[in-house]
């Protein structure tokens, strides 16, 4: 287990860095005996000292003290004022499909924002072929992507075959073929760490490549600008962007999508990681994919550390042979 540590805010999600905490003032200590506080204040579902493995795409990680999963924004808002009272560190993950959890596990509490929290609505929008439509973060992505083609409603089929939250991929500003998740948003409501709600038009929100500033807030839903389409042909769309992954990407071995950003103004990080002659790299149970250069491979039985050094070891040669150093998309906790 990691050693105990005070912090007063979700741990900073990332930009593919490890776990750092915000400059928040420091706060009364953590309360020793929080899991049975926690118990005692707050009568949520719990799962306690959870493999992180079972919740990341990766299949690696040790565990956590706690998981919780608020079924409610109600629900919510009170674990976040408890955690905040009980000095607790916790971290919000969605469906795990881009994080990277170390072997130690999580000394604290994963707020997991999965199905119970999944609402989707509409709303007519100002045009008459548009619609508005109002996602909770838990609701995976395909289950959004086929709520839409079913609607007949055009605007976010690139993301279909993503497997993550919708809250995950408004953070990571997830996208593919071209597209990304800001386009078709026009705001987002947050938690902040102090309880309240707080909703923020797209002009407010600072995203970039695979990557939204959140300010250490947890997206509780977003909100997204549909256009009217032919039901038939965006599943028709949607069904060969999903075969087009599948035959470009990895099948059948556990992964978190691509490992690497792209680095700006170069070719492709696969491209680099491939031409440095990376593909099939191995340490331990993890390996650079023989398919798609940028996805490292979980072989069965790889260790969160397997994953580190060898990410380690492809910034190290693709830096020694092409002067760039490549930067982790997933994210490290
Ligand atoms: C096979 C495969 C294919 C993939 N293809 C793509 C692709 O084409 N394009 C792409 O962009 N990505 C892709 N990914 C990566 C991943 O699916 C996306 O980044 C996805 O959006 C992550 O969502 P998640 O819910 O799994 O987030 P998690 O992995 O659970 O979390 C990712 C980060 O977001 C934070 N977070 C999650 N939910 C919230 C929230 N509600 N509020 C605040 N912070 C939150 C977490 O703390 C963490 O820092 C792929 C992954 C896999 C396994």
């Amino acid at each position: 287990m990691l050693p105990a540590r005070v912090c007063n805010l979700q741990d900073s999600p990332g930009r593919g860095a490890v776990l750092k905490f915000r400059g928040q003032k420091p706060m009364e200590k953590k309360v020793s005996n929080w899991p049975e506080q926690l118990r005692d204040l707050w009568s949520g579902e719990i799962e306690w000292d959870s493999p992180m493995a079972r919740w990341c795409t990766l299949q690696v990680g040790g565990p956590a003290r706690a998981i919780a999963i608020p079924a409610s924004r109600e629900e919510l808002q009170s674990l976040i004022a408890v955690l905040a009272k009980l000095g607790v560190c916790w971290r919000v993950i969605g469906r795990g499909s881009n994080l990277l959890v170390s072997d130690a596990g999580y000394e604290g509490v994963i707020v997991m924002l999965g199905r119970k929290f999944a609402t989707i609505d509409k709303r007519a929008g100002k045009k008459a072929d548009e619609t508005l439509v109002q996602v909770e973060a838990g609701c995976s992505l395909m289950k959004l992507v086929n709520w839409c083609v079913a609607q007949g409603l055009q605007g976010l089929e690139f993301a279909a075959g993503i497997p993550g939250s919708v809250g995950g991929a408004v953070v990571m500003n997830a996208g593919a073929w071209g597209k990304e998740m800001s386009e078709a948003l026009t705001s987002v409501v947050f938690l902040r760490g102090s309880g309240e709600f707080v909703e923020r038009k797209k002009g407010e929100l600072a995203f970039s490549y695979r990557h939204l500033e959140t300010e250490g807030m947890l997206v509780v839903a977003a909100e997204f600008l549909l256009q009217a389409g032919d039901h038939q042909a965006l599943d028709i769309r949607c069904g060969q962007l999903m075969r087009d992954r599948k035959e470009k990407q990895p099948q059948g071995q556990a992964n978190a999508g691509s490992f690497f950003k792209n680095p700006a103004g170069l070719p492709a990080a696969g491209k680099l990681i491939q031409d440095a002659g990376l593909k099939g790299l191995r340490v331990g149970g993890a390996q650079v994919s023989e398919v798609h250069a940028n996805f490292l491979v979980n072989t069965g039985s790889a260790t969160a550390q397997d994953f580190l050094d060898l990410m380690r070891l492809v910034q190290e040669k693709v830096l020694e042979r092409f002067g760039v150093r490549l930067e982790p998309e997933v994210h490290i906790l």
